[in-house]
């Protein structure tokens, strides 16, 4: 009842949505319809992912372009700087800022099979877009560590270097257990470090893709989650779409109720699961809201 209750209470509540770039015409059209659906809430941005092999930097800047274009929601392109020299990253930059994006998620991104090493760190990656622009920087964060840190604090650490550089917004890595999220929103905290941490929400529509990610990202699936999609006949898509739901609603009204006041949702580019969210956090349509306004002019 009394996640429920401030629940209702709840006014102010910022959303943003992450998207990939799609590779065939069908995973297009579910992109576009997912982009159109979920840009009448006005989220804060959305963003599209980058990656690091030739070919996708362009389409991320067509998606970017078109949701910028076409929505006027400030669309934010995911940038990496493991597989690009200072130059190139440079010059990719200042064609963003020369086409009007005002915000880059900035990675270090992914080491390629057989790689140990890089010159360059996201901390790096955020000092080199100040230089070329103003521009508004949100990094990753990782409430259960990065797979390569040696321990939390070492990563905690790398977190406060990433805010030193310019970051102004932290995007968390996706998890289950809402206490992983808070203690690391406190320890982040008490480390000085000054940055939104914003919750990374995975809506669970494949429970056997959601296996594969959490293999090499480090997440934690705890047992209950198992449980839940235990035994599920994988057609069922129906069912998987409503447990989905159901455990990313129960992670919110516990976030929202701790004081978060901006979710961040992984949709896969699918939209339904991130819209029910949504509209439980008290967003809604423009067009739904607009008519009772001008009603109360008048
Ligand atoms: P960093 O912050 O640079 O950290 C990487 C690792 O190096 C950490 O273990 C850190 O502790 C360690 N480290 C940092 N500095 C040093 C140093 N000086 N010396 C030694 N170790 C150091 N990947 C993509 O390819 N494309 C995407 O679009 C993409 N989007 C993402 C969005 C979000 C919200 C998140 C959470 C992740 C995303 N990723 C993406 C994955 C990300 O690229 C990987 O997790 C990557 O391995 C680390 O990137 P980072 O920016 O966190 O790196």
């Amino acid at each position: 009842d009394a996640l429920n209750q401030s629940l209702a209470e709840l006014t102010d509540i910022d959303v943003s949505f992450e998207f990939f770039p799609p590779k065939t015409e069908q995973m297009e059209k579910t992109l576009w319809k997912s982009v159109e659906r979920l840009a009448p809430l006005k989220p804060a941005y959305m963003s599209v992912t980058y990656g690091a092999n030739s070919g996708e930097r362009d389409r991320t800047h067509q998606v970017v372009k078109r949701i910028h274009q076409e929505t006027g929601i400030p669309a934010a392109p995911h940038l990496t700087c493991v597989d690009a020299s200072k130059e190139e990253l440079r010059q990719i930059a200042k064609d963003y800022w020369d086409s009007g994006i005002r915000h880059i998620v900035a990675l270090r991104g992914d080491l390629p099979p057989g790689v140990s090493k890089t010159e360059m760190f996201a901390a790096e990656l955020v000092e080199l877009l100040k230089e070329v622009a103003d521009f508004n920087v949100s990094v990753a964060a990782y409430p259960e560590k990065h797979p390569e840190a040696p321990n939390s604090q070492f990563d905690l650490l790398n977190l406060r270097r990433k805010a030193q550089a310019g970051a102004t917004e932290a995007i968390t890595q996706f998890f289950f257990d809402t206490s992983v999220f808070l203690r690391f929103r406190d320890r982040a905290a008490a480390a000085g470090i000054d940055l939104d941490i914003v919750p990374g929400v995975l809506p669970v529509t494949n429970y056997h893709t959601l296996l594969k990610f959490a293999g090499f990202t480090n997440v934690h699936i705890p047992g209950w989650l198992h449980r839940t999609f235990d035994g599920l006949n994988k057609d069922d898509q129906t069912t998987r779409n409503l447990l989905g739901a159901n455990i990313a609603l129960d992670m919110v009204k516990v976030l929202a109720k701790e004081g978060v006041k901006h979710f961040h949702f992984y949709t896969l580019n699918r939209c339904e699961l991130s819209y029910a969210i949504c509209h439980m956090l008290g967003k809604r349509e423009q067009s739904a809201i607009e008519p009772p306004a001008l009603l109360r002019k008048i």
